[in-house]
């Protein structure tokens, strides 16, 4: 596999950047780390011939208790005492991400934006070649869910679940200026799956925010994969939680790497607040959440067993959360 020519642009300014992509829209991608995209250009998928590295513009970094630049490295994160004393979930995330060499070089924004994945797409071209390609790159129909609308591929980020519970914003800046959204609704949740972020062409991730409520959540996050030392999610489970004499004061909890967004489920811990969380609740929870997720055979293991996995990992998950609260 080798990586096409193309031309790279070094802008120095988020402005900067955000004209270039303006200026070389459908022609470009924005490169960070380039972890997750370069391997699938060596895959020939979605190939651009410019990339905008977003390496020289000093605003995309910084770190805080309330902000985290997009360009930061998951490294630095995952080594920064004070980010994991007070958001240990987040500290959990970031260290199971890939590898040491990989964690170097991806950066916060490179995670929460990752392509989506699935057996038929990251794959080589003359390995989807003969198989007539799919909807998500150069082909018309999908071979998961055999029909030519929609496409199934996971979202393997390990990070946004736990930024998602602690109710995470992201900065975005574009051609008509900047905007702060929930990181939520970064996710397009209905769309076709393609089409995978509400982000408008062209538009650059910036920063991660995290309000001041953030600080007094404990978060915990659980990830299923095959190699520990390696693989990407077969499903993350976060959990946020505050206890107030043994009662649930407030319960956030959001799920990675088992559909094409990751989603947070507070139509079912909302009831729980204010209630002692018996281990009878947490096992109903536990199984609600897994009744409303729907994997579909796109990945290494089979979804039957990660759905039953839903359920182990959210008991745990919990579990730990209320442990460490309880510290
Ligand atoms: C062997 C291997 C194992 C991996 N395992 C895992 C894993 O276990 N868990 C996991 O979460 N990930 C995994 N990854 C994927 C990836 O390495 C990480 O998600 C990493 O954090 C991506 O960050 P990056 O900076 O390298 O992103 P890049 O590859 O540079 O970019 C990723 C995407 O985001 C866009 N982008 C990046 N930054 C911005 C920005 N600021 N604004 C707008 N668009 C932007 C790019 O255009 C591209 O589409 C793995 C990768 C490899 C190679
Ligand atoms: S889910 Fe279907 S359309 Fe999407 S990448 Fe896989 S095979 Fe392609």
């Amino acid at each position: 596999m080798h990586l096409d020519p193309f031309e790279l642009h070094r802008p120095t300014t988020v402005e900067e950047a955000v004209g270039l992509a303006h200026d070389l829209a459908g022609r470009t991608d924005f490169v960070a780390g380039g972890t997750d995209l370069l391997p699938n250009y060596k895959m020939h998928l979605n190939v651009r011939p410019h990339l905008i590295a977003l390496e020289d513009i000093p605003e995309l970094r910084g770190r805080s208790l309330a902000r985290i630049g997009a360009m930061e490295r998951l490294a630095d994160i995952e080594s920064d005492a004070a980010l994991a004393r007070v958001y240990p979930g987040l500290a959990d995330a970031v260290g199971e991400v890939a590898t040491p060499l990989v964690r170097s070089s991806g950066t916060v924004g490179g995670n929460l934006l990752v392509e989506t994945r699935c057996f038929f797409f990251n794959q080589s071209l003359f390995w989807r070649s003969s198989l007539g390609y799919c909807l998500k790159a150069d082909g018309d129909k999908c071979h998961v869910v055999p029909q030519k609308e929609r496409c199934y591929a996971t979202f393997s980020g390990d990070v946004a679940p736990v930024l998602l519970v602690l109710d995470a914003e992201v900065e975005v800046a574009g051609p008509s200026g900047r905007r702060r959204i929930p990181l939520a609704a970064l996710y397009d949740a209905t769309g076709d799956g393609i089409r995978r972020l509400t982000l408008a062409p062209g538009e650059l991730l910036v920063a991660v925010h995290l309000p001041e409520g953030a600080r007094g959540r404990r978060a915990r996050y659980k990830k299923l994969r095959v190699r520990p030392s390696y693989d990407f999610p077969e499903l993350g489970v976060a959990v946020a939680g505050r206890w107030d004499a043994g009662r649930v004061a407030s319960m956030h909890l959001a799920v990675g790497g088992v559909e094409t967004y990751p989603r947070r489920f507070d139509e079912l811990t909302a009831p729980l607040e204010g209630c002692a969380l018996s281990d009878t609740a947490v096992r109903g929870l536990a199984e609600a959440v897994m009744r409303k997720l729907r994997p579909v055979h796109n990945t290494f293991l089979l979804p039957d067993y990660r759905r039953r996995m839903v359920e182990v990992y959210v008991r745990r998950a919990i579990a730990e959360a209320r442990e460490g609260a309880a510290e």
